[in-house]
């Protein structure tokens, strides 16, 4: 998605050779237009495929879960990496460890809000190791329902996560895919 790319090669901030910083339009300010435009690419990714349901995880997957659940008409879930006390016990959970804090969280969603017969849509801002796109499939496999793919924001190829989760069987469509920061740049796919 070359609107996405341009604004990473302007906007994006590399630390420590392996994290990207877009904290000005995805991480901490949101650019609604770009959000906007990112949910209309999943969507048309994602084109003729019955879609029930949109699974991500607090924070950043938020915006542009919202964006695509409006375009296609279907809820969006996000699960939680911490158990609010007004949250019920009957939940689905599964262990994830996040690359960017360095510990693992048990992330979770309330039963009451995926059933067998939903067609999940999972969605998130990065994919690195693929832990928390794996730990979202995991929920969705608890609820017994289907998952109709993962849409990715930003893929940092170079790690393993995308190849782990095609190898799992699941189809992940990256809008910007990040082959390397040599050199201080973003080099994409
Ligand atoms: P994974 O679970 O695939 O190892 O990492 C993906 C999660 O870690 C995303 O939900 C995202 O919040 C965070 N993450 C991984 N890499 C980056 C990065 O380079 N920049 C930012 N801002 N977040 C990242």
């Amino acid at each position: 998605m070359d609107l996405l790319k341009q604004r990473i090669r302007t906007d994006g901030l590399i630390l420590n050779n392996s994290l990207l910083k877009v904290d000005s339009f995805l991480n901490q300010q949101i650019d609604p237009a770009l959000m906007l435009k990112i949910g209309e690419e999943f969507v048309n990714r994602f084109k003729g495929e019955t879609i029930t349901k949109i699974l991500t995880i607090e924070s950043s997957g938020i915006a542009v879960s919202v964006m695509t659940g409006l375009i296609l008409k279907v809820p969006v879930i996000f699960a939680r990496k911490r158990k609010p006390k007004v949250t019920s016990d009957d939940v689905y959970t599964a262990k994830v460890y996040s690359y960017t804090k360095g510990e693992s969280n048990n992330i979770m969603i309330s039963k009451q809000f995926l059933h067998q017969d939903d067609s999940v849509l999972i969605i998130d801002d990065f994919l690195a190791n693929g832990e928390a796109a794996a730990g979202l499939a995991d929920i969705v496999k608890q609820a017994q329902a289907k998952v109709v793919g993962i849409g990715i924001v930003i893929e940092k190829s170079f790690q393993p996560g995308a190849q782990k989760l095609a190898q799992a069987g699941y189809r992940v469509e990256s809008l910007a895919r990040i082959k390397s920061f040599a050199n201080g740049q973003v080099e994409f796919l």
